[in-house]
């Protein structure tokens, strides 16, 4: 039987980020993705110019209709938005999803550095949706929100995935993509169940911006927990999934690329 996952974020109709990245990449990782959209945004490579939500009672209808049919081995959330949406996804995901993993990416703002979450639902994220997470996603910017502390290295990526991990999600991995660090690597912290942390790195591929690459990344992690890895695998084998997929970019509009799959 293929492993399958809920995906339940918004759309981005350009293809490189959001629900559509986690289609291609459930895809290329031999797994099946049902989608719930929250949002849909209007989009291109180069920036977000307007976002319509789902109205709460039929985001609700689309994710109740799929559990009722389909039993997943892992969901992955995406962009939310707003915190009715938030309270939304976290109310059905506790009645429904107590036994599957959930990969949480905290999506707050975009590469073109448009605001994909509203300030105030960082609060409702971290008292709703943190806890029910296996793992919970952030990059530098939302660690930084998320722990309310400045991050420069990686002893403060350390202590702000400790942090993150007191709100209750089992696992924090804190990707350190925008950060430098000697050597031209990337590190990103793993901090796991057990406390242990891991330092998962490659290679810092120059260049433009690449656009996709958190929804990629937490949707590879989705598939590979889906396929019952365990998460310090689950990571390195989806980090390394997004290493190639940028290694293989594609030129498709004016603005950042996109990652090929
Ligand atoms: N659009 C949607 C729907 C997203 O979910 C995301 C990120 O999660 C983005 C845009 C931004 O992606 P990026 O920051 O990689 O450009």
């Amino acid at each position: 039987m293929i492993p399958k996952i809920l995906v339940i974020a918004g759309s981005d109709p350009s293809s490189g980020a959001g629900i559509q990245a986690d289609i291609k990449t459930a895809f290329a990782n031999k797994t099946y993705a049902a989608t719930a959209i929250t949002c849909m945004t209007a989009q291109n490579t180069k920036a977000v110019f307007a976002i319509q939500n789902s109205s709460i009672d039929f985001l609700k209808q689309q994710i109740e209709v799929l559990f009722a049919d389909i039993s997943f081995d892992a969901i992955k959330i995406g962009m939310l938005g707003t915190t009715e949406i938030i309270n939304c996804v976290g109310d059905l995901l506790k009645k429904n999803a107590r036994k599957i993993p959930i990969i949480l990416d905290s999506v707050m703002v975009a590469t073109s550095g448009d605001i994909l979450l509203e300030e105030k639902a960082v609060e409702s994220f971290i008292s709703r949706l943190a806890p029910l997470a296996y793992i919970i996603t952030p990059n530098i910017f939302e660690a930084e929100i998320l722990a309310k502390m400045k991050i420069k290295n990686l002893n403060d990526m350390k202590l702000a995935a400790t942090k993150i991990k007191a709100f209750g999600a089992k696992n924090v991995l804190i990707k350190g993509g925008h950060l430098n660090f000697k050597n031209e690597k990337i590190i990103s912290i793993l901090l796991d169940e057990k406390n242990n942390f891991h330092e998962i790195s490659n290679k810092k591929i120059k260049g433009e911006n690449f656009h996709g690459t958190g929804c990629t990344l937490a949707s590879a992690i989705a598939c590979n927990i889906a396929k019952k890895m365990n998460i310090e695998t689950a990571t390195r084998k989806a980090n390394q999934y997004v290493y190639r997929s940028i290694v293989k970019n594609l030129k498709i509009g004016k603005g950042s690329l996109v990652l090929g799959h």
